[in-house]
C-alpha cells in the first residue's frame, strides 16, 4: 500500500509503498477514505510525546483521525463485515478491562490509538484491533471528508463538552485556543444552546469562530482573556475548554470560570509542560470549580452525535479547511510549527 512515512523525527514524511497489513482475529482491515492532519500528529512527530512514552521505532505512520471501508475482518468479528463504511474513534479498547465492560473504552485501562500503538491513517489500510469494540458504523449522509474528525477531534469536543462539561442551554462557554478541538468545541456548544467564546492569538481562527457560531470572541494577544471573559459574562463563564494544553491556556481557562463553574481539560501538554501546570488551587477552593479531563469519546455516546448530524444541528464539514493529497501531509504537519493551519486538513486522495 501507499502511505506517508514517517522515518525520524522531524524528519519529513515520505511517500512509498509498504506492506499492506495483516488482519488479526479480532480486528478489521480499514480502508482508509479521509485521514484528518491533527496536531497530536504533530506532536508525535516532533517528539514531544516521548515523556508520556510514545517513542517510536522506525519507519512509522501517523494517522489517528480516519474513516473509511472495511476491507477484511477477522474470525472473531461479528459486528462488522467487509464493505462496511465505519468511524475509526482515536480512544481505543481490548474489550475486557472494568471500564470497557462498561462501555467507556475511551478510557481502557490498557488502551491504545492508531498513528500511535500501531500504524495509522496516512497509509491507506489500517489493521484495527478488537473491531467490535472499537468500530462505529458511518451513516449512508455523512460523507468520508466530513466523518473523518468524527474518529478524533470533533467527537473529542462533543464528549467534553457534552458528558464531562455537561454544558446546558444559555450557559457561557469560553472555548480557549480556536484550532481543531476549539472550533468543533464552537459549533457543538452552539448547537446546545450555550452563548459561546472564542479565545485564540489568531484573527483569522477568531473569525472562524464567528462562523462556526462564537457570539464574542477575544483576542488573547491584545487583553487578559480571563478578564475578558469576566466581564463579557458579568461574572465567568459557566464551562471553560483549554483546547490547546500549554499552561497560560490551561490557566486562563480557569481564571476565566464564574463560581462553580466547570473547566473542562481537552488539550494535552507538551515537552514544554511535560503534563505538569501550576494551577490556582486557591480559586478553585473558595469558588467551588470543577477540574475535569476529557479523552475521546466512548463508542456508545456516537448514536447522540450522529444523530445531531443527520438531522442538521451539527455540520463538522464546516470546520473542514482543505482536502489533501497523501504528498501533501508531511507540508501540512511542519507547517504545524508557528500554528499556521485553521480548521481541520484533511487526505482524501491515496
Ligand atoms: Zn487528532
Ligand atoms: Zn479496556
Amino acid at each position: 500500500m501507499r502511505a506517508a512515512v514517517m522515518e525520524g523525527v522531524r524528519e519529513p514524511l515520505v511517500v512509498r509503498e509498504v506492506a499492506d497489513p495483516e488482519c488479526a482475529a479480532h480486528g478489521a482491515v480499514v480502508r482508509v477514505e479521509a485521514n484528518g492532519v491533527c496536531r497530536s500528529d504533530w506532536h508525535a512527530w516532533v517528539g514531544d510525546w516521548d515523556w508520556i512514552g510514545i517513542k517510536f521505532e522506525f519507519p512509522h505512520v501517523l494517522g489517528h483521525e480516519f474513516c473509511g471501508v472495511v476491507e477484511e475482518v477477522g474470525p472473531e468479528v461479528g459486528g462488522f463485515a467487509p464493505g462496511d463504511r465505519v468511524i475509526v474513534p482515536f480512544s481505543q479498547g481490548e474489550g475486557s478491562c472494568e471500564q470497557c465492560r462498561q462501555g467507556l473504552q475511551n478510557v481502557c485501562e490498557r488502551g491504545f490509538a492508531p498513528g500511535f500503538a500501531y500504524w495509522g491513517g496516512f497509509g491507506r489500510y489500517v489493521a484495527v484491533p478488537h473491531a467490535d469494540v472499537n468500530l462505529v458504523t458511518l451513516p449512508e449522509s455523512i460523507g468520508f471528508v466530513e466523518g473523518a474528525s468524527l474518529g478524533c477531534r470533533y467527537m473529542t469536543a462533543f464528549h467534553g463538552l457534552f458528558d464531562q462539561g455537561k454544558v446546558q442551554a444559555g450557559e457561557w462557554v469560553a472555548v480557549h485556543g480556536c484550532g481543531g478541538i476549539g472550533l468543533s468545541a464552537v459549533q457543538i456548544a452552539t448547537a446546545l444552546g450555550a452563548n459561546v467564546i472564542g479565545v485564540d492569538i489568531d484573527a483569522d481562527k477568531l473569525e472562524m469562530a464567528k462562523k462556526l457560531g462564537a457570539v464574542e470572541t477575544v483576542h488573547a494577544g491584545n487583553a487578559d482573556p480571563a478578564k475578558a471573559i469576566r466581564e463579557i459574562t458579568k461574572g465567568g463563564a459557566h464551562v471553560s475548554v483549554d483546547g490547546l494544553g500549554i499552561a497560560e491556556t490551561c490557566r486562563n481557562s480557569i481564571r476565566s470560570l464564574r463560581r462553580r463553574g466547570r473547566h473542562v481539560q481537552i488539550g494535552m501538554t507538551s515537552a514544554a509542560e511535560r503534563g505538569e501546570i501550576a494551577i490556582p488551587i486557591d480559586v478553585i477552593v473558595s469558588r467551588e470549580l470543577v477540574i475535569t479531563g476529557s479523552h475521546g469519546m466512548q463508542v456508545p455516546r456516537y448514536a447522540s452525535m450522529l444523530g445531531m448530524i443527520e438531522a442538521g444541528k451539527l455540520d463538522p464539514g464546516a470546520l473542514v479547511s482543505r482536502t489533501l493529497a497523501l504528498e501533501e501531509a508531511g507540508d501540512v504537519l511542519a507547517s504545524m510549527d508557528d500554528f499556521a493551519t485553521l480548521g481541520v486538513p484533511v487526505i482524501d486522495r491515496y
